[in-house]
């Protein structure tokens, strides 16, 4: 099996050996940058197959990484945020990060997200050959490409395999829980707090760039896609 780089940005030295401690004893490659600088030039010359992305850092800060980064060619991002309330900020930005952790977090659960994001890239390599619709959107699961009518909408990783995955199940309500099992690939974590703000947090998202009516809430259970039209076009 190839050996998987990851690139862990952050400038705090006792995180950032902590968490390159445990992703090498899972196994992986692991290089660290200690600022904004440093992180995207180690980025271009090792190409990981993911960037652990603290966003406090010297230099320039993690979201100027992480568009600079991206402007290069595309990479799974996991953020480490300072707070919750920081985190959903950044979901509403629509930065095109795969994730994010909120500090303190333990190493464990980082990798766990590690894995996770790996799980999904390697899934959405290999996606189903058809589109899905929903709410008058179409998703192209090959191009990963959404659009309304002639107009093309830009979602974030995340976003688009939330929709998808909702519009995939036409009429089935999910718990948030699931989704984060599904869509998000968690394996353990997903009863939490944290998580289940993750899933409110991108479902507001998804909605302010597509309408409100796009995923429904069912009170008490979770969400579903919106319902097809009547005359069964949607
Ligand atoms: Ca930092």
């Amino acid at each position: 099996m190839q050996v998987k780089t990851v690139l862990v940005v952050e400038d705090e030295t006792t995180i950032a050996t902590a968490v390159a401690v445990r992703l090498r004893s899972e196994g992986f490659r692991v290089e660290v940058a200690h600022s904004g600088p440093e992180g995207v030039e180690l980025c271009g010359r090792l190409r990981p197959a993911l960037v652990v992305l603290d966003l406090m850092l010297p230099g320039f800060d993690g979201l100027e990484v992480l568009r600079r980064v991206h402007r290069e060619a595309p990479v799974p991002v996991l953020v480490l945020t300072a707070r919750d309330s920081e985190t959903d900020l950044l979901v509403g930005l629509g930065l095109g990060a795969d994730d994010y952790v909120t500090k303190p977090f333990s190493p464990r659960e980082l990798v766990a997200r590690v894995q996770a994001i790996l799980r999904r890239v390697e899934r959405a390599e290999t996606p189903a050959d058809r589109l899905v619709r929903v709410g008058g959107v179409e998703l192209d699961a090959a191009s990963r490409r959404a659009r309304r009518g002639d107009e093309r909408v830009h979602l974030t990783p995340t976003e688009f395999d939330l929709l998808y995955f909702l519009g995939d199940h036409p009429g089935v309500v999910f718990a948030r829980e699931q989704l984060l099992v599904e869509v998000w690939g968690w394996r353990d974590g997903a009863g939490t707090a944290s998580g289940t703000r993750t899933v409110d947090s991108h479902v507001q998202a998804v909605r302010r760039k597509l309408g409100a009516a796009v995923i429904r809430t069912v009170h008490g259970i979770g969400y579903a896609a919106a319902e097809p039209e009547p005359d069964g076009v949607q």
